[in-house]
């Protein structure tokens, strides 16, 4: 029998600097035109400032980075979305693909994933994603993003020893529901990105 070892990304996203290494090294890897980015940096801010009469601006400004790429979940909706068959999710890893010689472009699973994971390139007619960089996972390296983080930010592996080390947290403040997917990510929140359940 096959044994499911749901694989997943931990995102330490209080040492996140927002540097972009990340994303930028990913692009590199997989040869990504401007605007293609499977994995995402993404800026939240909210707050104000006001002119106190005596002190000068105060405010109450809020702002953290969140890198993210295919959560590759346990329940992907741009899978069952996709009419060609494009789209495996692996029985071993749970990975999930989108197989370029099958895909034909409908953009489906664009529309259904509801963290923009699926990037449509216009030169070739195809989506694609972050597909957990299997050939270097093969050649027993880490994952682009993993080994270009300079602040050690994230990690991979079993989802179940990600929970173990570093709790169950994979939703923060602007983040989709995670009920939507059930995404295979672990967050340590940036201490302005816990949403009051975390
Ligand atoms: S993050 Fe999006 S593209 Fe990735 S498995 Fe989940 S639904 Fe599919
Ligand atoms: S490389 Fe690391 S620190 Fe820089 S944006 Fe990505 S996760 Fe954040």
């Amino acid at each position: 029998m096959i044994r499911l070892e749901q694989l997943g990304f931990y995102i330490n996203q209080s040492l996140c600097t927002g540097c972009k290494a990340c994303s930028v090294a990913c692009k590199d890897k997989n040869d990504l035109n401007t605007g293609l980015n499977f994995r995402r940096v993404y800026t939240y801010e909210e707050g104000t400032f006001i002119q106190h009469p005596n002190k000068g601006i105060v405010h109450n400004i809020k702002a953290f980075y969140f890198s993210i790429a295919c959560n590759h979940c346990t329940n992907p909706k741009c899978l069952p979305n996709c009419p060609t068959g494009a789209i495996v999710k692996n029985k071993e890893t749970g990975v999930v693909r989108i197989e370029q010689d099958i895909c034909q472009g409908v953009q489906r699973c664009v529309k259904a994933c509801p963290y923009g994971a699926p990037q449509y390139n216009q030169k070739v007619f195809k989506s694609n994603k972050c597909d957990f960089c299997i050939d270097l996972q093969a050649k027993g390296e880490d994952l682009v993003c993993v080994s270009t983080c300079p602040m050690r930010a994230i990690e991979f592996g079993p989802v179940e020893e990600l929970r173990r080390k570093y709790g169950s947290v994979s939703q923060i403040k602007g983040m989709p529901s995670n009920a939507i997917t059930n995404p295979n990510i672990v967050i340590t929140p940036h201490k302005d990105a816990k949403l009051s359940s975390s």
